[in-house]
């Protein structure tokens, strides 16, 4: 990286490391960073150690969370029979900023994909299973009456679906979220009202 003294050109590279970040985006957030307090730059260093070292996974939904279990875990309020799965916890937090969802999660940690040598073995499915069949550590929660399936219209996420679809059904009603976004999208990349209506529209998985 010519013109830049080696530290700028360091903290430039740590950017351009980033997902979405060009290297002219990474040279105005490196010059934007040398301009603040150094109190400034701390907290911000801080924050990112606080947040590697806390943040683990809820042991019932695998949600992201520095307790054992999640916030949305908790809430009584919210164990109200249905169980949306999705992928990852980028797919639940887009579904929470519709606020049509009141029930509770399950995160997969990723979709089957025999090309990338995913196996439904390294995905949080087993669990999945349990908490359906309300065996183990959850005989003691109320049943789960449906479960809504939120994976991306894509080879992967049909995948996933049906091998879920023919696990769960012995147990419980199983639907898919209807999409009005082109096959392939991520729900991360919906607007709230495509993915509340997606939600809305679901079908029960044949
Ligand atoms: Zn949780």
């Amino acid at each position: 990286m010519s013109g830049y003294t080696r530290p700028l050109a360091r903290l430039i590279e740590q950017f351009e490391r980033l997902p979405g970040i060009g290297p002219r985006t990474a040279q105005r957030l490196a010059l934007h960073l040398l301009r603040q307090p150094e109190e400034q730059i701390r907290s911000f260093a801080d924050a990112l150690l606080a947040a590697r070292s806390q943040v683990g996974h809820c042991r019932c939904c695998f949600h992201l969370s520095a307790d054992p279990l999640c916030e949305i875990c908790r809430n009584e309020g919210r164990r109200n029979g249905q169980l949306c799965v999705v992928a990852d916890s980028r797919d639940l937090l887009a579904l929470e900023r519709t606020r049509e969802f009141k029930g509770g999660y399950h995160v997969l940690g990723g979709l089957i994909s025999p090309m990338d040598g995913i196996g439904p073995d390294l995905l949080q499915i087993q669990p999945l299973v349990e908490r359906v069949a309300g065996s183990g550590a959850h005989a003691a929660a109320p049943p789960v009456e449906e479960v809504i399936l939120a994976l991306t219209p894509s080879v992967e996420g049909d995948t996933t679906s049906l091998y879920l679809a023919r696990l769960l059904k012995p147990f419980t009603a199983v639907s898919r979220i209807a999409y009005g976004l082109p096959v392939g999208s991520e729900l991360d990349y919906a607007d709230e009202v495509t993915l509340a209506r997606a939600l809305e529209g679901r079908r029960a998985m044949e």
